[in-house]
């Protein structure tokens, strides 16, 4: 039996011929090397299932094409892994060198004949060596296919090899999940808030709650650093959930107690929003919660909303039913659709803080900036620009009419305490 859409191994199959492969490594060094093609997704949706499967074959192929090769398989979807005997010789700079131009090969190739604009494929590598050959085979995949979630990830750099300091990152997001639930029942994570302040009067006009993990010897632990890990297991529901019902109670016992409150924005991770049961969770809270909805908001990245625009389109309507408002968060830091913005409403456009690029913006960054402003106001969207950091970008955006403003300028995110002192 072959894998029926490539005619690889099947993936055991792989694993007993590398195995044999290992026991025969000699002072040889084994490669593997796992890629697959970035936003394949995409290309799936825009050319269909059947052009899909066609390009993983055809990917597969030349994936698989190098002489040294000795066994290959699909593990899942368009994610191929392939390992050969190479030379203990050849410096790793040349098989950098070596896979690259094999990659660019084989996206031009693939570009051409399904005629699409851009195919880029990310790949990750992990060497077998003699003195490493005792490593369990399915560990030595499992690290290269964590250098090839980096190389996809990665801005400037599609092909990766696994290292020392991605081992600790490894055993770094190991810990993090096996602690998170405890973190969270003993409640070491808790919302923060940055003000989110008015163009014209300077006002308080809302708040973004964003999640901050205090260990009990007193050190934190920021987003980034637990986010990616938790994103990938699944438990990020599980924290924005938590997130929710901390800020929800937080609203209720300002307005119980008769003290003024600004509307919080909450942000939905990718995982969240394809799973719909949020909106019903979110139903829930404001059962146990009782408040006017304008006091909650919603934020959706830009990216998670590409990827799934139907399930974005069918929350933001339930949200506009209860009365919740939703922004677009991110704004232009991923593969923006302007299509998007005409297919789903949002209440509110974030401009991605990378938008700011100098202290005070210079020419070619003001166009840009001035015309998504004016873009979302045309839209019948509030713009918020992010990353604030100084008074000359403030009083641009001002100048163009961006609404709202965000940023280190005004206040970073504050514990719970430190922002009810704001609030008068
Ligand atoms: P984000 O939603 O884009 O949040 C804004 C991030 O920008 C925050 O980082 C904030 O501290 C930072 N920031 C704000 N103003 C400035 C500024 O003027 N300059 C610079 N350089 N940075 C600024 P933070 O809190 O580390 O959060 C990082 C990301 O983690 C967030 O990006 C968001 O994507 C995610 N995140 C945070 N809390 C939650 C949460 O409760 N649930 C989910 N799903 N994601 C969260
Ligand atoms: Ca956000
Ligand atoms: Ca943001």
């Amino acid at each position: 039996m072959v894998d029926l859409i490539t005619c690889l191994d099947p993936y055991d199959i792989f694993i007993t011929k590398l195995k044999n492969a290992v026991d025969d490594i000699g002072d040889r060094i084994i490669p593997i090397v796992y890629s697959d093609i970035k936003h394949f997704k995409y290309f799936n949706d825009t050319y269909g299932y059947k052009l899909g499967d066609d390009l993983i074959a055809e990917f597969a192929e030349l994936v698989c094409k190098d002489n040294s090769y000795i066994t290959g398989a699909r593990v899942v979807s368009d994610n191929i892994v392939t390992a050969g005997y190479v030379s203990n010789k050849i410096p790793r700079d040349d098989m950098l060198k070596h896979i690259r131009q094999v990659n660019d090969e084989i996206e031009e190739y693939l570009c051409k004949k399904f005629k699409c604009r851009r195919i880029s494929i990310a790949t990750g590598v992990y060497f077998i060596t003699a003195e490493s050959k005792d490593i369990n085979v399915e560990t030595a995949i499992s690290n290269a296919n964590f250098a090839r979630k980096q190389a996809k990830e990665s801005k400037d750099e599609s092909v990766i090899f696994f290292d020392d300091t991605m081992a600790e990152r490894i055993n770094r997001e190991l810990d993090i999940l096996a602690s998170i639930k405890d973190a969270l029942s003993d409640k070491e994570l808790m919302p923060y808030y940055q003000p989110k302040v008015n163009s014209i009067t300077g006002l308080i006009e809302g708040a973004e709650a964003l999640v901050r993990w205090r260990k009990p010897d007193g050190t934190f632990i920021y987003p980034d650093q637990f986010i990616p890990a938790i994103e990938k297991s699944g438990q990020i529901t599980d924290v924005d959930y938590y997130m929710y019902e901390e800020v929800f109670r937080f609203i209720k016992n300002r307005l119980d107690n008769g003290e003024p409150i600004v509307p919080i924005s909450l942000n939905v991770s990718r995982a969240h929003l394809t799973t719909l049961n949020i909106i019903g969770k979110i139903k829930d809270l404001l059962v146990k919660y009782p408040i006017p909805t304008e006091y909650v908001e919603f934020e959706l990245t830009e990216t998670s909303c590409m990827e799934n625009p139907d399930s974005a389109r069918q929350f933001i309507d339930a949200m506009h039913e209860l009365g919740i408002k939703v922004s677009m968060d991110d704004f232009g830091s991923g593969y923006s659709s302007l299509n998007l913005l005409s297919e789903i409403p949002f209440d509110i456009i974030k401009l991605d803080r990378t938008f700011l690029k100098s202290k005070i913006p210079e020419s070619k960054e003001r166009i840009i900036i001035s015309s998504i402003v004016t873009m979302s106001r045309e839209l019948g969207m509030k713009s918020l620009c992010e990353g604030v950091e100084t008074e000359g970008q403030s009083i641009f955006l001002k100048n163009i009419g961006c609404n709202t403003q965000q940023g280190f300028l005004f206040s970073k995110p504050i514990p719970q305490t430190e922002f009810e002192a704001l609030l008068i």
